[in-house]
């Protein structure tokens, strides 16, 4: 059997004009800025407009620990909004948009997968309607701003070694991951130790993810720290006149961008915050309005549930004052069966037993988002090696946890795949069993916090921290940041900080190496491992292989 490419099959969509699918969700044309005839923006008129209409449901989509194996997360949410939207019910998802740095690295999209995808794909794997660059030129503003006041006289007293704001770029570029600016003499500035990270490690991003309006997005840029006086004062973006500037970039790319799925449903894709320094979800804007237009809104949330689920709820929705009414959890077989113990390469083979201890993680994982009052349900992703026997090694497991898995092929057959798990999800969700809550108060000191992520859903014996980080713990708290939520930065592969350590892992030390303070986003990031921020290239990058074809096709990409 030949199985066709994410982009052979993309390409065969027979996608309807933007306004036509807006439509469906009684968008009137004036509503949307159209970018093309397959993309626009909501205008702000009308997002302002939708205050007073009733919220739809909300739906959040979380996976089991990943693994190389794949699991499939956002395939799951556009397939799951087919399904919902097949058995009649009026459902859009809201996604994340991709970084177009990693596209050129390792083939592979980010817009779902087989007859589950957004469209345009090549458009919204690469420049789509601009908002990683308007991002990128927003934060290297604030970044030239700095050296330039350092530059001409530094009244405010920025210590050169305390600059705490770097470059980005929308590219995996190892070379400048730590370089020495200003070089070159006199009329170049002040040389400093300097480095990039990618865009969507900026904390631009996070915070375009999380502002609620054009004031919300000024402000919180104003209260980015850049840097520190000798006598370690905190300098914000606002005591540089920054903000003001940096919104006026960011102004269009506030607005949620609508796209569709190989089925013309609505989707919104806005914002990619990395889901270790950052929380990992699409913007705020774009999961609200939704909320607005639609019955049912599906979205997702990166990595695994105890990073990607805890950040979303105990973040996004805590700050947003959201509240989800259900958590589908995606699970395959092949990933359960290296929870299991197989390795890689054995993968193809059945192994029923291994799957049954497999799903140790993925019976955590549905404990845990119970502790946030989501009901779970689970979502097999189904690839064509799974076998029957291994199936319902899943069902059995989500049975004992006193929930259901649903057999999902929404790769192979589109929203047909999904249609019982849809029906069950309005069923859910309609049950008025979720009552969410966050894991901890804000009123919880900030080491406390950490602490109870660390037991309540890594299932750690306890944290441990050096004395700088005590210290830095103690200082975020007099500095009046104590009422923050903190933004794990764990390794997703286990729930222990040992990625190899698959399954259940349980009684280990979380061991915080650093703390970080995101002051305009509004979270504290907590390091408990080596974190990347600048991704390099694979000896053989994807770009290796990419061209234009003789058709003007792209080729290579996907
Ligand atoms: P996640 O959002 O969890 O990172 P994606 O949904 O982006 O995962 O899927 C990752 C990759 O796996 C995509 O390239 C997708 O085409 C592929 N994939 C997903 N589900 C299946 C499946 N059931 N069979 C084969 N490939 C799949
Ligand atoms: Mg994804």
């Amino acid at each position: 059997m030949t199985v066709k490419s994410d982009i052979e099959i993309a390409r065969e969509a027979k996608s309807k004009p933007i306004s036509e699918v807006a439509a469906k969700l009684g968008i009137p044309a004036d509503a949307i800025i159209p970018y093309g005839t397959t993309k626009a923006k909501l205008s702000f008129d009308f997002i302002n407009a939708l205050n007073t209409r009733p919220n739809g449901k909300l739906i959040l989509v979380t996976a089991i620990s990943p693994t190389p194996a794949g699991e499939g997360k956002t395939t799951t949410t556009v397939g799951l909004t087919d399904g919902l939207n097949r058995i009649g019910q009026k459902a859009m998802c809201a996604l994340r948009e991709p970084s177009l740095g990693p596209s050129f690295g390792m083939k592979g999209g980010a817009a779902g997968g087989g007859y589950a995808q957004v469209v345009p794909m090549e458009d919204i794997n690469l420049h789509f309607t601009g908002d990683f660059h308007a991002i990128t030129s927003a934060h290297n503003l604030l970044s030239a701003l700095i050296d330039n006041h350092i530059y001409w006289g530094n009244k405010l007293g920025i210590d050169s070694r305390r600059v705490e704001w770097r470059r980005v770029l929308d590219m995996n570029d190892r070379a400048l991951r730590s370089i020495l600016n200003s070089l070159g003499g006199v009329s170049n500035g002040y040389p400093r130790q300097d480095g990039f990270d990618i865009t969507v490690a900026s904390e631009v991003m996070a915070i375009l993810c999380l502002a609620s309006d054009l004031k919300d997005l000024q402000n919180r840029l104003g209260n980015i720290i850049v840097a520190y006086t000798r006598d370690k004062a905190p300098i914000r973006a606002r005591d540089l006149n920054a903000d003001g500037a940096m919104t006026v970039l960011l102004k269009d790319a506030l607005m949620p961008n609508m796209v569709q799925t190989l089925e013309n449903n609505p989707a919104f894709l806005h914002g990619g915050p990395f889901a270790n320094i950052a929380h990992g979800c699409n913007s705020v804007l774009a999961t609200k309005s939704a909320l607005k237009v639609a019955d049912y809104v599906v979205t997702e949330a990166g990595f695994g549930a105890d990073l990607g689920a805890e950040k979303f709820f105990d973040i996004k929705c805590r700050k947003a004052g959201l509240s989800p009414d259900a958590c589908v959890i995606v699970a395959t077989v092949r990933a359960l069966k290296m929870h299991g113990g197989v390795a890689k390469d054995d993968l193809k083979t059945e192994n029923a037993d291994a799957v049954a201890k497999g799903c140790a993680n993925l019976k955590r994982h549905i404990e845990n988002v119970g502790k946030f009052g989501v009901p779970a349900v689970v979502a097999i992703n189904r690839f064509i090696t799974d076998t029957d026997a291994e199936i319902q090694e899943v069902m059995k497991a989500a049975e004992e946890m006193g929930t259901r898995a649903f057999l999902c092929t929404h790769w192979a057959d589109g929203g047909k795949g999904t249609e019982a798990l849809a029906a069950h999800v309005v069923e859910v969700a309609n049950s008025g069993k979720a009552a969410f809550k966050p894991l901890y108060p804000d009123s919880m000191p900030l080491r406390d916090k950490v602490r109870t992520i660390a037991t309540e859903i890594y299932r750690a014996a306890d944290i441990s921290c050096d004395g700088t980080i005590e210290k830095r713990f103690k200082e975020l708290e007099e500095m009046g940041f104590g009422h923050l939520p903190v933004c794990m930065a764990k390794t997703q592969y286990s729930f222990s900080t040992d990625p190899t350590k698959r399954g259940a892992p349980e009684g280990h030390i979380v061991p915080i190496r650093e703390l970080r303070l995101s002051a305009g986003a509004e979270f504290v990031v907590v390091i408990t491992g080596e974190i990347m921020t600048m991704p390099g290239l694979p000896r053989v990058p994807a770009a290796d292989t990419i061209r234009l074809n003789e058709e003007g096709q792209i080729e290579g990409l996907f």
